[in-house]
């Protein structure tokens, strides 16, 4: 399988080099050149196990040979606490796929595991070395951090804003004391740790020297992983239920999860409606109901994990919805950039997409999802998972079973659900484990030049303090 650019101005590349260099060389993300059928393969793939589907799904992707990519499986999930991986269970008038069984009790753990070991594969093979630099305001620092810490060849630096992220999310990244994982405070803000990314990855010289690269949600490999639990879930609800078909109904902030809901339906999987549910930074709800996508202020609300206005894996949606016109694409993309403001023409039925359809969850909706799944099924949800069903529900059927995406554990935001339900009722050892933890983190001001220095010096050998 060869993959090429959204902006058409690439070579295809192959699997390995597609996972290394994350962004295409000419800006744009790398999708497959064909997205294989796998319908003919459905019935077959059915009564697989979690795994063994994963395999299956990976090696219509991937010219990794079987073998290894069952040892690759088999030690990424090896850490999830779960037997099933991702399990689905029946609350109310809804599925709940439950994503959050891994290390940090987050969804972005099924991909990060993955691409940790995939990583340590590729490198291995080729003799290389990988520097990962990273920013983030929760979840995805902590989440690739526990994807590749000790493994071979890897060191990760991760920027969080000093003080300003959540004292767990914090926890989870700093008490990880091997000795390839660097946990960096930046005295500044989350855009100030960006900023502070964007000038060294655009100092290609210093790039090169260090061998930096990147793990955020537009590497390929991330999708790929997350294309799995699609299949897996249908396949589980397809047999509790007689159904022949079925919905999703995904929390979205940088479009990552739910494009590989959308690459399983374009496999082949029945599924019946995409269900793309925002919180208040509603860009997508917008663009899915009215065709126009355009930039609007950032909110604070309490699913922080999307909080984002700029979407980046929607540029692989939307070179599909062009029909693979890249030329077209570059001439939106630039439009966007210019106006902060794109469109598209609605269908002739005026609906935008003929599988998307998209609502918002505010954050009185977000409370009240809560409460109510609470009191009437004694099930808690997290703040980003009751986003999407507080909209999924509002695009239920009866022919069709709604199956909604749990991306995280409730006990990653405890103030979300003591706000909701008055009581301090979300626990997980895990998190309450980390209170005991000892941590490791330096302070450094916000300049790329003491960053430069910093990773200089580390890299050349220098080794993390204990504070
Ligand atoms: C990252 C994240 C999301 C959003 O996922 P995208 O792939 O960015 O759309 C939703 N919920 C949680 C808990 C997350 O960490």
């Amino acid at each position: 399988m060869k993959y090429v650019s959204t902006r058409g101005q690439t070579d295809p590349v192959g699997f390995r080099e597609a996972v290394m260099m994350g962004l295409a060389r000419d800006g744009g993300l790398l999708l497959p050149e064909a997205i294989p059928d796998a319908s003919a393969a459905l019935e077959r793939w059915r009564p697989l196990d979690y795994r063994a589907l994963a395999c299956e799904v990976m090696s219509l992707y991937t010219d990794v040979p079987a073998e290894t990519t069952r040892r690759v499986i088999g030690k990424s999930y090896a850490t999830f606490a779960h037997d099933e991986v991702t399990p689905v269970s029946r609350v109310g008038e809804a599925f709940i796929l439950e994503l959050f069984h891994g290390p940090t009790l987050a969804f972005k753990d099924v991909a990060l595991q993955y691409l940790g070991h995939l990583f340590e594969l590729i490198l291995g093979e080729e003799n290389r070395r990988l520097n990962i630099l990273a920013a983030t305001s929760g979840d995805t620092g902590s989440a690739a951090i526990h994807g590749v810490r000790g493994r071979e060849g890897i060191r990760i630096f991760v920027m969080h804003p000093h003080g300003k992220i959540s004292v767990i999310q914090e926890k989870q990244m700093t008490s990880v004391l091997d000795s390839n994982v660097f946990n960096i405070a930046v005295d500044g803000t989350f855009d100030d740790c960006q900023g502070i990314m964007k000038t060294i990855f655009n100092d290609l010289a210093f790039k090169d020297r260090y061998e930096l690269g990147s793990v955020n949600s537009i590497n390929w490999a991330r999708v790929l992983a997350q294309i799995v639990y699609y299949f897996y879930a249908a396949f589980r609800v397809m047999d509790a239920t007689s159904a022949d078909r079925v919905r999703f109904s995904v929390p979205t902030g940088n479009f990552g999860d739910i494009l590989a809901g959308y690459m399983a339906a374009r496999m082949g999987l029945p599924v019946g409606a995409l269900v793309l549910a925002t919180n208040e930074n509603d860009i997508l709800s917008r663009f899915f109901n009215t065709g126009v996508y355009s930039l609007g202020a950032v909110h604070a609300t309490l699913s922080p994990s999307m909080d984002i206005q700029v979407a980046s894996n929607f540029e692989r949606y939307l070179y599909c919805r062009v029909g693979e016109d890249a030329a077209r694409l570059r001439g939106m993309m630039s439009e966007f950039h210019e106006t902060k403001s794109l469109s598209i023409e609605p269908r002739p039925d005026g609906s935008i997409d003929d599988l998307f359809v998209a609502g918002v969850g505010d954050r009185a909706a977000t409370l009240a999802t809560i409460e109510d799944f609470n009191d009437k099924y004694d099930y808690l949800l997290d703040p980003h998972t009751a986003v999407g069903v507080h909209v999924g529900l509002q695009y239920l059927s009866d022919d069709e079973p709604m199956i909604c995406l749990a991306t995280a554990h409730p006990a990653k935001f405890p103030g979300a659900i003591r706000e909701a339900t008055g009581k301090d009722i979300a626990k997980h050892p895990i998190v309450d484990a980390l209170a005991d933890l000892p941590t490791r983190c330096e302070v450094l001001p916000a300049s790329p030049d003491s960053l430069k220095d910093y990773l200089a010096n580390a890299i050349a050998g220098g080794t993390a303090r204990l504070t």
